[in-house]
């Protein structure tokens, strides 16, 4: 039934699409359920268990009636620990204008503090550099909060990363911010302390740039490979200190910890933004669930080596990845630096006018393995496998892959 004339929708959302992850792993629920053998590679979450003390803060909570509204920003204990999580990894920074629980606020996953922080900072018409291939929910973002999302090409040949003379290039009187992305959904990709450097430095001295915004997303800080020892995880604030009251720095609880469900991110930033931010939370969701909260400071004040075994896991799943793909004929196959997702290459098995999402769709058909295409991440020659699986389901998946493209 097509609705009456004169209903209807606001113009912000006007193309604004849907999630594609989403709607593509009710696709695979449903295959399942009628029995077909699929292998879904699409979803970016962690297969691990929660944290042992973050289910036992949550009884402790409950049982404390700690269960009532808490104060939008985020209980005062949960705000100590991300800023001390986020003064450990900006430590230059930390020495002389360490963040204060004050700069944090928690929010509904990290996607929120993204959303905050664009309804907090852009105006009609502002635009947003977005390096492609990007995460696919940075230009939907950008756009519902009245932005123009600005692509710079950050291709395979250039190890998916941008370099500062495009930055440069970029820049204009309508740009009110950047957004980097380090390690990368849905590359895997990292950038060095030494390119972050040279990224801010164009910020930082460029005339017109003054008045940009760095939104740095580093949900997938502990998710880092560094295989020769060289690219270890760097806190875009820990590479360009000066550029502290002009960036904020998104994390959350979801890919570190593997606590997808319980929905907590946070921001840090300058009192400016975070004032602005906050009123936007205490308005909107008026804060985050209590139980789940009191679980984060609980999984946060966990020692790093609780989490060295996935960490050791995730790798052993993506070489076993790459020494599969690596058999395919006529693929670019880029070795993921950091986070969970391996982005393969498949512009030479396209056919007359196909994109990534058609051939998404015959891979699915033919070979019954799902994975994200590229399309919705801005790289339409490209497809995104999520790595974060276990090992049988990794093997099985890549060599379907390997075989369906070698029968093309
Ligand atoms: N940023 C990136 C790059 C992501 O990949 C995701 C989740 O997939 C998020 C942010 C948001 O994560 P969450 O809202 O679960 O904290």
């Amino acid at each position: 039934m097509s609705p009456a004339p004169h209903l209807s929708l606001a113009r912000r959302l006007d193309g604004v699409s849907e999630s594609a992850t989403l709607k593509l792993n009710s696709t695979i629920q449903a295959m399942k359920a009628k029995g077909i053998d699929v292998i879904g590679f699409t979803v970016g979450e962690p297969d691990f268990a929660v944290p042992p003390a973050a289910k036992e803060a949550v009884r402790k909570a409950l049982d404390a009636d700690k269960s009532k509204y808490t104060p939008s920003p985020g209980i005062p204990e949960l705000r100590e620990a991300v800023a001390s999580k986020t003064n450990a990894q900006q430590p230059a920074l930390a020495k002389t204008q360490p963040w204060k629980p004050a700069d944090v606020i928690v929010t509904n996953g990290g996607k929120q503090a993204l959303f905050n922080a664009f309804l907090a900072l852009l105006n009609p018409g502002d635009e947003v550099l977005i390096p492609g291939p990007y995460w696919l929910s940075y230009p939907e973002m950008v756009k519902i909060a009245g932005g123009i999302p600005k692509f710079i090409a950050a291709p395979f040949s250039q190890g998916f990363k941008i370099t500062p003379a495009q930055l440069k290039g970029a820049l204009g009187p309508k740009v009110k911010a950047l957004i980097l992305n380090s390690p990368s959904n849905p590359t895997g990709a990292m950038y060095s302390r030494a390119e972050l450097e040279a990224l801010g430095q164009v910020l930082l001295s460029e005339p017109g740039a003054e008045g940009v915004w760095v939104i740095s997303d580093e949900i997938y800080d502990r998710i880092v490979y560094n295989d020769r020892g060289d690219l270890p995880f760097c806190s875009f604030l820990d590479a360009v200190p000066a550029l502290r009251e002009r960036t904020i720095t998104v994390n959350g609880m979801s890919k570190s910890a593997a606590m997808t469900g319980w929905r907590i991110g946070w921001s840090v930033a300058p009192k400016l933004v975070t004032d602005g931010m906050n009123t936007l939370q205490g308005q909107s969701t008026s804060g985050i669930n209590s139980l789940a909260q009191w679980a984060s400071v609980a999984a946060l004040k966990l020692p790093e080596s609780d989490f060295s075994s996935q960490l050791e896991s995730y790798r052993r799943r993506r070489d076993l990845c790459l020494e599969i793909l690596k058999k395919a004929p006529k693929i670019d196959l880029f070795q993921p630096q950091g986070a969970f997702y391996a982005f393969l290459g498949v512009g030479k098995h396209l056919r007359g006018g196909e994109d990534s999402m058609g051939f998404a769709e015959r891979l699915l058909e033919g070979a019954k393995v799902a994975v994200v295409p590229g399309s919705p991440f801005g790289e339409p020659e490209f497809i995104r496998i999520s790595f974060a699986t276990d090992e049988k389901t990794i093997r099985e998946g890549c060599e379907r892959i390997v075989s369906f493209l070698a029968g093309e």
